[in-house]
């Protein structure tokens, strides 16, 4: 049995943080490769390391002092080996690290962050330490050279047996550093557990697992304790995040499962992620809830577009010149809509318009701004007739007008446009019929 673990960053924000994660590792013999983040949030409005070090680097882009922002950051490090009694010599890596700030990289300022933290938790947890920068391997246009990588996973896995490395970076084939996205831990632990073919990839953060729904919309969610990639996919994109969302992608070609854990609550079993969910009696239909504002939609009709040939594609040609990506594209007989993000269109929507009353000279093409789109996202629900029916009713009943409906090809997801202000209602309304009711 093998697992990959990864810490986030609130989860090693603390010498108390590091030693709930060494009874963590002790507990099993399966976790055997540590990834983590840099150091986070102590309290909420506490700052994460790597935003300190983007403040360095912004300092120095203006020519500002960055000594006492640099001097917060040690001390973030120094506390924690204080407060374990670790040799790591933190003070002198730190004076050395801060001599050449003025020369390295942005990428390679950011990325200490999670190497003294890495450094500390090998030593910690007695780990060989193995840097990022000579496994994680970078084209030099950004993109992994997974090939590569894999190999020296691999081969760093035969020489040491176990070992702690940092997330978020690594480094093109002549040493240069190379940050993931932010957040981009996750992608770590991911890759590790694809070039091992690990049995399990955990993924420890400060939440018990994936929430049904925004705990500040909704009274006290439940938790999701089983999910597919696919349905977490469309809940992500849809603002519900814990993991990052490329984070999926190694882990979902090798069928690995992903689970979310919490490092406060390590007995709760929080949520496990895999590629099929098997059916259990009494699951909800409906897995989970998210939805974000801030859409417009272009509502196109024109009589007799049915019988039009290639009505739909010089519309999409049309965002498509304007560099807009769409969202959604409910279409009727002789009229169809396009959802766009709103502040994506903020400089081209009278474009947008023109050109398309120009090119299809359509009976119609109107603006709908102000929309909020809900995504009710569920595996189940293609076995249950009736649900986007429910929706409906259960919305109708609120007295909320739905200005847009649409079902995923899967059928694993169904979408409900509705005005802004209905957002939160909506939200709540959908959790009430379908998860709380159901459960
Ligand atoms: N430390 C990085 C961030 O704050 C990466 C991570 O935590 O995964 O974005």
């Amino acid at each position: 049995m093998l697992k990959i673990t990864k810490f986030g960053g609130s989860s090693v924000a603390t010498a108390a943080q590091f030693k709930k994660i060494k009874d963590i590792i002790r507990a099993d013999s399966a976790r055997r490769f540590v990834v983590v983040s840099a150091a986070g949030r102590r309290f909420p409005d506490d700052n994460k390391v790597t935003d300190l070090l983007y403040l360095v680097c912004a300092h120095r882009a203006y020519h500002v002092d960055a000594t006492d922002l640099l001097e917060d950051v040690e001390e973030r490090f120094l506390a924690i080996k204080d407060g374990l009694g670790l040799t790591f010599p933190v003070a002198e890596k730190f004076a050395e690290f801060a001599s050449h700030i003025g020369s390295d990289s942005e990428e390679y300022i950011v990325s200490r962050g999670e190497w003294f933290t890495a450094h500390l938790m090998a030593e910690y947890l007695g780990l060989p330490f193995v840097d990022a920068a000579d496994v994680i391997v970078f084209h030099h246009d950004g993109t992994l050279n997974e090939e590569r990588t894999d190999e020296l996973v691999r081969a760093t896995v035969k020489r040491l047996g176990k070992f702690c490395m940092p997330g978020f970076y690594g480094a093109t084939s002549d040493g240069e550093i190379k940050l993931m996205e932010r957040g981009g831990g996750d992608i770590t632990g991911s890759l590790l557990a694809r070039a091992l073919s690990a049995d399990l990839y955990e993924n420890w953060t400060d939440v018990s697992g994936f929430l049904s729904a925004d705990p500040s919309l909704v009274d006290e969610p439940r938790t999701i304790d089983r999910i597919t990639f696919d349905e977490m996919r469309e809940l992500s994109y849809m603002g519900a995040s814990v993991l990052h969302e490329d984070a999926i992608f190694p882990v979902r070609e090798a069928n690995i499962p992903i689970q979310i854990l919490n490092t406060n609550d390590p007995e709760n079993t929080g949520t496990i992620i895999r590629e099929h969910v098997e059916h259990h009696e009494g699951d909800p239909v409906v897995t989970g809830i998210a939805g974000r504002k801030d859409f417009l939609s272009v509502y196109v009709d024109k009589t007799h577009l049915s019988n039009m040939v290639g009505a739909l594609r010089r519309v999409l040609a049309i965002f498509e010149r304007y560099g807009i990506s769409i969202e959604h594209l409910p279409t009727g007989i002789d009229s169809f809509s396009v959802v766009v993000n709103a502040a994506d269109v903020k400089n081209s929507i009278y474009s947008i318009v023109r050109d398309i009353k120009e090119e299809l000279e359509p009976d119609e093409v109107k603006v709908i701004d102000g929309l909020a789109l809900v995504s009710v996202v569920g595996r189940n629900m293609s076995k249950r007739p009736g649900t986007s029916g429910k929706i409906l009713t259960t919305l109708g009943d609120a007295g909320i007008n739905v200005r847009m409906i649409s079902q995923s090809s899967q059928e694993i997801t169904i979408i409900v446009g509705v005005n802004e202000r209905d957002f939160a209602e909506t939200v709540r309304r959908v959790y009430d019929a379908f998860v709380r009711e159901e459960v």
